[in-house]
Order: C-alpha cells, then sequence, then structure tokens
C-alpha cells in the first residue's frame, strides 16, 4: 500500500519506508532499528543518523509507555478543521524512545495526565485514511 493512505490528512505520497502502512494494516505499530549501531526511530526513518548507515530493520515498538505531555487543539492546521477540538501527546517508552500522535477520543479531556500508562493503536478514518492515536492502556 503506497504512503497517501497515511495519516489523517497525507501530504506525501511516496516514502523508502511505506512498508509502515503494510504493518499498520496489521496492527503492528513498527519503528526502524539500524543493523551497524542498534540506534531505534520513529517515525521509521530508512538511513541512520547516528551511523549514515541504510541497514535498517524494522521492530515493533512497545504496547506501553507514559504519557510525556498533551495538548488540545482548538484551532488546526489545513486538511484537521472538521477534528477539533482533539488532542495530541508524545508517549515515552524509555531509552530515548518516543512517538507522536493524536491522542483518541476514548480519553477524556479532563482525564489526561502526564505519566498515565497509556498505548498506541491502529486508526482507521470515516474517509478510509490510516494513523494511529494513543488510547488507554
Ligand atoms: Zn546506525
Amino acid at each position: 500500500m503506497g504512503f497517501e493512505k497515511f495519516g489523517r490528512k497525507s501530504f506525501t505520497s511516496a516514502t523508502k519506508t511505506a512498508k509502515f502502512v503494510d504493518f499498520l494494516m496489521e496492527g503492528k505499530i513498527m519503528g526502524t532499528i539500524c543493523k551497524k549501531c542498534g540506534m531505534k526511530y520513529f517515525p521509521p526513518r530508512a538511513d541512520c543518523a547516528n551511523c549514515f548507515s541504510s541497514e535498517m530493520d524494522w521492530f515493533e515498538m512497545p504496547k506501553r509507555g507514559k504519557l510525556e505531555t498533551f495538548t488540545v487543539a482548538y484551532y488546526a492546521p489545513y486538511g484537521f478543521e472538521m477534528d477539533c477540538p482533539y488532542s495530541m501527546g508524545v508517549v515515552d517508552y524509555g531509552d530515548n524512545l518516543k512517538l507522536f500522535a493524536r491522542i483518541s477520543k476514548n480519553i477524556k479531556q479532563d482525564e489526561l495526565r502526564t505519566d498515565m500508562e497509556v498505548t498506541v493503536k491502529p486508526v482507521q478514518y470515516e474517509d478510509g485514511q490510516i494513523a494511529y492515536e494513543i488510547e488507554k492502556a
């Protein structure tokens, strides 16, 4: 599957890491890990920023992390106007591995707390776009 299906609004159709979308369709949130130095990346990268190797492998992101920070958007950029208000956050998995994503509407805004245990799940929106969202653990 091409990358144009990814994201609430996709601005990119081609990428060296398009397989990420296939994994999402299988229910897996995948990052890349450098075969040479072991550096992990999310979002996935095709080339290592640490040692410049292009020998990368896929790995599945941990199932649980902690919500490091979050914010609520009441005004949205192009393509996201209909979704307001929505919240976004950063999940910290430790070992310098973090993930930025929208937070599921299943978590009410007044329930959001930094350090709360969360998980990240693939979602498909009504228009067919695929992404991932932060969910209750
Ligand atoms: Zn490397």
